[in-house]
């Protein structure tokens, strides 16, 4: 257990993709890394387990795409669009290109890594108190104090980070569309969804089932606070879960995006910045790149004397807003169709006699190749 009181260059709350991502890039440039995890690992999380081909680029640079791919997986060969009456529309993926892994396997797998190459885990510890000194950060746990010139939110779409600094977020909670949530579970997989992801919409909202690592079927509904008993029941009659099956929860679904460096040497990545819709399955890719652009952020700002912060700030700014430049319009154009689905059934009404524009559509999200995709230096 590391001492209290400890000093480094960089403070990471928690040690999700984008934090672990962080401090795999931030010690290999040579800066002393901190994470602080508000909970022990291997931990849950609410995700649809699916890892977009943008992914391994990023992986690759981090020196982890072998150990990542040698992770329970499957290979997810196709895609099934199914409307609310129940009429299926299924494309190939490109081969290899997604692949369907527990994020309790990914994200201690990612960690480990970067605590293997020398970052300083501080597990189990939420962070419950930051001040700003001179030039540093100060980070309170329930057990620890560290100090940093650097600190990165890495802290998921609910950053106590941005809670406790910036009010900004608080207004953005409060615009969040909040009335939806996602509802989550494992279960065995069912023959139907072998090497199977498919996005179902449904009478109280949607559903994404995919075939994953460990021979599971994750099911995640996206409801309103208002329907969960009616989407539970729904998910029995309709792929046969339990009546006392075990779910997890997670909201909002969407909210503001807050600015990505908003104060000298604090830098929000992954979901802490920006949450983007789950429907087409990108959080993932979004939440290591930024990590990784947070810790070159870092070392720019720790290298760059009295210029550092402002130099840092700006970098990081403009390579976040390229992150996500171009690349959000299929997201929102299926938000739109699950936030109204006429919308989702009328476009898969089309698509069934054209179905190429949903060929198009699907590989602007899954392209046949990633090599680079999305990785700008
Ligand atoms: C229903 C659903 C399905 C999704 N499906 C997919 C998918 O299939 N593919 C995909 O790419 N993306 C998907 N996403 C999005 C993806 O899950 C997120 O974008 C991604 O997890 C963001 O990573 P992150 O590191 O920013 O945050 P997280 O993964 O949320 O990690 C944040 C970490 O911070 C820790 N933390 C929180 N508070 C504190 C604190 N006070 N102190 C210390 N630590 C703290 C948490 O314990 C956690 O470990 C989905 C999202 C939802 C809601």
């Amino acid at each position: 257990m590391p001492d209290s009181d400890s000093e480094y260059d960089l403070i990471i709350n928690g040690a999700g993709p984008a934090g672990s991502a962080c401090a795999l890039a931030a010690v290999r440039a040579g800066l002393r890394t901190a994470i602080v995890e508000r909970v022990p690992f291997p931990r849950h999380k609410v995700c649809g387990d699916c890892f977009n081909p943008s992914v391994w680029p990023v992986l690759a640079s981090l020196g982890v795409e072998d150990a990542v791919r040698s992770l329970p997986h499957t290979l997810l060969k196709r895609v099934r669009f199914v409307s609310r009456r129940g009429r299926a529309l299924e494309l190939p993926l490109p081969p290899g290109a997604e692949y369907g892994i527990t994020r309790r396997d990914f994200d201690d797998a990612l960690l480990r890594q970067a605590v293997k190459a020398g970052a300083v885990l501080y597990a189990g510890s939420p962070v419950t108190g930051i001040t700003r000194t001179a030039d540093s950060w100060r980070v309170v746990t329930d057990r620890h104090s560290l100090t940093a010139r650097v600190l990165v939110a890495a802290d998921g779409r609910n950053s106590t980070t941005s809670r406790l600094l910036l009010p900004s977020s608080r207004s953005a909670a409060q615009t969040a569309a909040s009335t939806r949530l996602a509802l989550q579970c494992h279960l065995p997989l069912a023959e139907t969804y072998r090497n199977t992801v498919a996005l179902e919409w449904t009478k109280h909202g949607y559903c994404g089932l995919a075939h994953v690592g460990g021979g599971l079927l994750n099911l995640c509904l996206v409801t309103t606070g208002k329907k969960v008993v009616e989407a539970k029941a729904e998910a029995t009659g309709r792929y046969g879960v339990p009546t006392d099956q075990a779910w997890s929860s997670i909201a909002p679904l969407n909210r503001a995006p807050l600015n990505p460096a908003p104060m000298a040497g604090l830098f929000l990545t992954g979901d802490a910045a920006r949450v983007v819709e789950p429907f087409t399955g990108e959080g993932i890719f979004y939440a290591l790149r930024s990590g990784q652009l947070a810790a070159e952020a870092a070392r720019r700002l720790l290298t760059s004397g009295d210029t550092g912060p402002a130099h840092a700030a700006s970098f990081y700014a403009s390579a976040h807003r390229m992150l996500y430049h171009r690349r959000l319009w299929v997201n929102r154009l299926a938000r739109f169709t699950v936030t109204y689905p006429w919308a989702g059934n009328a476009s898969l009404a089309v698509f069934r006699l054209f179905p190429q524009g949903l060929r198009w559509l699907t590989s602007k999200v899954v392209p046949e190749t990633a090599g680079g995709a999305g990785v700008r230096k």
